[in-house]
This record gives C-alpha cells, structure tokens and sequence, in this order.
C-alpha cells in the first residue's frame, strides 16, 4: 500500500491536511520568491526564510498546454506518450504571482480574475507504489 508524497517537499508540503505551496520570504526587504531561493532578487541580500504561501489567489494569466514540458519538471509528465493536455497559469497570491499546473484544460471555463485554490493532482506512481503528487490550481466553485 503505497503513500501519497510530494514531487518535492522543498516546494509542495503535503504533510498537514490541506497542501501548502513552500516559498521564500526576504527578511530584510519583505519580497518573496517562489520556488525558495538563497538570494533575494530584490536587495540582493541573502537573508531569505522558507514560508508557507496563501492557498488562494485569483487567475492572472493562462494557456493550455498541448505537449509535454521541456521544465520544470513539477509541471507534468515528460513521457509524449502519456501526455495529456493540461492549463498552465500564473496565479496571483497575495504575496506574489506563481506558475502552476491548473485542473482545468477547457478555455472556456478558464477566464483572467477568476478565484483560484490550491490542490494537488498525481502525476506518476513511483517503483514503491506511492503516488507522487504535484501542486495544481482549481476554479473555486
Ligand atoms: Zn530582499
């Protein structure tokens, strides 16, 4: 019996009840990354915290994908074979715009200003049975 894990713990932390994306926050100017980084593209500084980001933020921006993605590889499944179209869009959290998988691939119910949450959706089950998961977002309804 396999277990649900995270494609990378260091970005999706899945370990609580509700999926938190991981980003970095400067402590010395307040701007944050996603993912986490060592340096602040700000100040230039190097005094960056690993926190937690908001879970909802609204549709910035959006396509639908219609091949595999060369990178980066949380965003889908890189074998042509398997592939399945899905939408990618930016989402505007309160703390900054991220690049995320989106459950929705029909453009018409996909529209710019829309309420986004976080989830999670599978990508491949690995050779221990578990099911590794990555971080999409879904329309609130
Ligand atoms: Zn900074």
């Amino acid at each position: 019996m396999g277990h649900r894990v995270s494609i990378n713990e260091q970005v999706l932390d899945i370990s609580e009840d509700a999926p938190r994306l991981l980003g970095g926050r400067c402590k010395d100017c307040g701007n944050h990354s996603f993912p986490w980084l060592s340096g602040c593209a700000r100040c230039a500084g190097s005094n960056m915290e690993r926190v937690p980001l908001s879970t909802k933020g609204t549709l910035w921006a959006w396509t639908v994908q219609g091949f595999p993605p060369k990178n980066p590889p949380y965003l889908g499944e890189n074998d042509p074979d398997k592939f399945e179209s899905f939408g990618v869009g930016y989402i505007e959290l309160a703390e900054l715009k991220v690049e995320a998988r989106l459950t929705e691939s029909e453009p018409a119910a996909l529209k710019v200003g829309m309420d986004m949450e976080l989830t999670v959706e599978p990508l491949f089950t690995d050779e221990d049975g578990n099911e590794v998961v990555t971080f999409a977002f879904a329309p609130v309804v």
